[in-house]
């Protein structure tokens, strides 16, 4: 299919793009990777696209003051050669290769990944797992959400029709902790049935401050409090086994084409295992 007409312009600077999306029927553009598609299934048919590509400050990697910000234009394979990003957010580094193809990864950017909010999305959970910040501007200047609020629904966030996403941060990974990646999809690069991103501190012999993000489990990534109460303190297997079983109250995964809800909810439990070796991997 083609998409509906649309108008084009390019945004000049941020304040311009904020002016631009002032319009009746106005959606910005980054990579294209989700939007085009969407254009071209008629899902959404805007009156006009705003071109952010040519904003410099929405560019850029940098680590300052123990955090990592990644500008909202930093492509997918940027993002992924990226030895600060290796460095300083490995979990971020871990889910990279997970997202698409290569040829999604070159043109697709942090910022589209994130505004998108595809509940089967990588990036949203990892936010999750670290405690990220959003950084958004619009008409009254810039503000900074927490991801743990910005996810709000079904392909819904906190942006509002004028808002630029302009950057995420993240705390720079410390000796101290760990980081855990694991999803299941049928074939590499596809979005996944469920998937979970994961941090915890590392203590004399156990974990502390575990964070659980799952994605493909809900509508938006979600956090699984009682598993990661179940797994503070030192880690042996029984605390696995207590987490697991705590998923059951955590997660009500919906079923779909590619898996019921019970199969779902069983896989949970199964990367769930996997990312708690990782995270107690180096603990001593
Ligand atoms: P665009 O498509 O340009 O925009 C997406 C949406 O975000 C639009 O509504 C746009 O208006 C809005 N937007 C973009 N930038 C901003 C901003 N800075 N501020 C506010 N709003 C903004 N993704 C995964 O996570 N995992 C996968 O496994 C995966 N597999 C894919 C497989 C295929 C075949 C394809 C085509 C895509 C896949 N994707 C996957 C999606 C890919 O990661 C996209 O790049 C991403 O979802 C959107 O980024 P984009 O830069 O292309 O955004």
């Amino acid at each position: 299919m083609k998409p509906a007409p649309f108008a084009y312009a390019k945004a000049r600077s941020l304040d311009h793009a904020i002016e631009l999306l002032g319009q009746d029927g106005a959606k910005l553009l980054a990579g294209g990777q989700s939007l085009i598609a969407t254009l071209n299934m008629r899902l959404s048919s805007p009156r006009i696209l705003i071109d952010i590509n040519g904003i410099t400050g929405l560019k850029g990697i940098a680590v300052d003051d123990g955090r990592l910000t990644i500008g909202a234009l930093v492509r997918h394979a940027e993002a992924e050669r990226s030895p600060d990003i290796v460095q300083h957010a490995p979990l971020i580094a871990a889910a990279m290769p997970h997202i698409g193809h290569p040829a999604i990864r070159n043109r697709g950017t942090i910022g589209g990944s994130i505004a998108f909010a595809d509940p089967a999305a990588e990036l949203p959970a990892c936010l999750l797992a670290l405690d990220a910040d959003i950084a958004i501007t619009g008409p009254d200047g810039a503000r900074t959400v927490k991801a743990e609020s910005f996810f709000q629904g079904l392909f819904e966030t906190t942006l509002a029709a004028q808002d630029v996403l302009t950057a995420i941060r993240v705390p720079a990974a410390s000796p101290k902790m760990r980081y855990g990646f694991a999803e299941f999809a049928r074939r590499h690069g596809d979005y996944a049935l469920l998937g979970l991103a994961a941090s915890a501190r590392a203590e004399a012999r156990g974990l502390s401050d575990v964070r659980l993000a799952f994605f493909g489990a809900g509508t938006t990534p979600l956090r699984a409090g009682r598993a990661e109460a179940a797994l503070a303190g030192d880690i042996d297997g029984r605390k696995v086994e207590a987490a697991i079983a705590a998923l059951d109250n955590d997660l009500d995964p919906p079923g779909d084409l590619q898996g019921s809800g019970p199969f779902k909810k069983h896989l949970a439990g199964v990367l769930l295992r996997r990312v708690v070796g990782q995270l107690a991997e180096t603990v001593s």
